[in-house]
């Protein structure tokens, strides 16, 4: 049991802030037993650390980050999203491929996320089996609650970055395997778009899904030119989305979409169908001269409404829905 004096604020959901000054919050096992203006009695001999009239608030959640991209930041930022994958991302991440330069950079980027109150967190990593074995178990020991993905890419990359598909979904498995019961940070499927996955490797992905039920994140009509890839590959495919949905991708834990900056119809409608995350990220997006996201046109359209009534939250794997019990939970223990 923890009690803690503070100024306590957080959102209860996106109309409304809660805000408790000179208060006190008692945490057990990470769970919030309450907020008062006084001790209460019972919990009068539980040791109180005092933080006078700081604020306090819930950590930070990042639900699209690429780790390997941290060198990268501030760079370039006049590139469209295809040359800046050719001329900054592709390059940068291929240097992963060195355990030792993963290492330099992953400790960087998890002190800093720390040091800036992110405690939840998304993250793609990068091809590299063990440069993104060493992210995530780093996230985990550091106490980060989220998902770290090894990326799954079978073309459109420069040679040194593309997999071949059996030996991309072995090792995929292998990931899954080793950190699908971690406590804190856990594995997530990762194909890093449609572009540059074949319709084999991202078939052998659904499979995993289904046997690990561990979800999905990827980047959806992230661009214009993203979106007209994906059709040209996927001709089968009226969108972007369905081509992870004929794939059994949408329905075996969260899928994280990051961007959906054009979103047909039809991605939408898939997107609510699996109560999935449309991810915003208004900084890169603007950019790499993308476009930003509808927020408030998808939320109007009543899908925060949709994901508050009807929660996905299973013993496998940990949703990240705002009125989840068992989330709450753990982002009260983050705060901690
Ligand atoms: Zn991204």
């Amino acid at each position: 049991m923890k009690l803690i004096h503070a100024d306590i604020v957080y959102s209860e959901d996106r109309e409304h802030l809660a805000v408790h000054p000179d208060s006190y919050i008692a945490v057990e096992k990470g769970i919030v037993k309450g907020i008062w203006p006084e001790i209460p009695e019972e919990y009068s001999s539980v040791p109180l650390t005092d933080h006078g009239d700081a604020v306090l608030i819930p950590a930070f959640s990042d639900l699209h980050v690429h780790a390997p991209q941290y060198p990268n930041r501030g760079l370039q930022m006049d590139l469209l999203l295809s040359d800046w994958l050719d001329n900054c991302t592709f390059p940068l991440e291929a240097k992963y491929a060195d355990a030792e330069f993963a290492r330099l950079v992953y400790d960087a980027f998890v002190d800093d996320m720390i040091a800036n109150g992110t405690m939840h967190a998304c993250v793609y990593g990068t091809i590299h089996t063990e440069a993104t074995s060493y992210l995530l178990e780093t996230m985990d020991r550091r106490g980060i609650k989220g998902y770290v993905g090894k990326i799954n890419m079978d073309r459109s990359a420069p040679e040194d970055l593309l997999e071949d598909p059996e030996e991309s979904i072995r090792a995929t498995e292998a990931f899954l395997e080793k950190y699908s019961g971690n406590r804190n940070t856990r594995p997530i499927l990762t194909p890093r778009f449609a572009p540059t996955c074949t319709r084999g490797l991202i078939s052998g992905l659904g499979k995993l899904g289904r046997k690990y039920e561990v979800g999905m994140q990827t980047h959806l009509v992230e661009s214009l030119w993203e979106a007209e890839q994906a059709r040209l590959l996927f001709p089968e495919c009226s969108c972007d989305t369905e081509i992870y949905e004929r794939a059994g991708l949408m329905d075996n834990g969260p899928v994280i979409g990051g961007h959906f900056i054009f979103p047909s119809e039809e991605d939408i409608r898939i997107m609510q169908k699996y109560d999935s995350y449309a991810v915003q990220c208004p900084d890169a997006t603007i950019s790499v001269i993308a476009g930003i996201m509808q927020t408030g046109t998808l939320l109007d359209r009543g899908n925060e409404d949709r994901s508050r009534q009807r929660h996905i939250c299973r013993s496998s794997y940990r949703c990240l829905h705002t009125g989840c019990p068992r989330c709450a939970a753990v982002q009260t223990q983050a705060i901690l």
